[in-house]
């Protein structure tokens, strides 16, 4: 996927996305309002009051291949236990009570947060297409620190680890992430 190839599609991927949220809007809850014990000890009360989910019986994948971007088939066809749009993500049923995949997505949200949207679709595509989803610069973030939330880790600031992490992150092809401050 080149840089010509994403700008092309990235207003369509944004469209889809923000249509299919909106066709989930009354389903949506905020993530506080699942009570969650663990969640509040590292996300503060603001990120988790604004921060929406949805259950599904099934995550919904943008249509990549669809839009032309046919290296993302294999994702596509992921049958992923979440998936993060904007500030709402999505959680298959069977895992509804899976804290630890609500803190995954929550590292997501906060990403997109920071980066935008345009620029967090570009950089997970980015890593998707030259590294595969495990090892994709976004993903890695994500999973590194939920390793360190099932490992029990005293409470920290997700937030300031996840922007740290993703300071020190080399994006593919690009420069390093222009973050905001704290
Ligand atoms: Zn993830």
């Amino acid at each position: 996927m080149t840089e010509r190839e994403f700008r092309a599609v990235y207003p369509l991927i944004a469209e889809w996305m923000q249509k299919t949220l909106a066709e989930q809007a009354a389903a949506a809850r905020p993530v506080a309002s699942l009570g969650f014990g663990r969640l509040p000890h590292y996300y503060d009360e603001r990120t988790l009051a604004s921060a929406k989910v949805v259950f599904v019986p099934k995550v919904p994948m943008p249509p990549l291949s669809a839009m032309g971007l046919d290296e993302f088939r294999n994702f596509e066809q992921m049958n992923a236990g979440g998936m993060t749009f904007f500030d709402t993500y999505f959680v298959r049923t069977d895992h509804a009570r899976d804290e630890s995949l609500h803190f995954h997505e929550l590292v997501h949200v906060i990403q997109w947060r920071h980066l935008g949207a345009q620029r967090f679709l570009a950089l997970y595509a980015g890593g998707l297409a030259r590294f595969g989803y495990r090892k994709s610069p976004l993903e890695v973030i994500a999973f590194k620190l939920q390793h360190r939330f099932q490992r029990e880790a005293p409470p920290f600031s997700v937030e300031a680890a996840c922007q740290n992490l993703m300071r020190k992150m080399a994006f593919p092809g690009d420069s390093p992430a222009p973050l905001k401050g704290p």
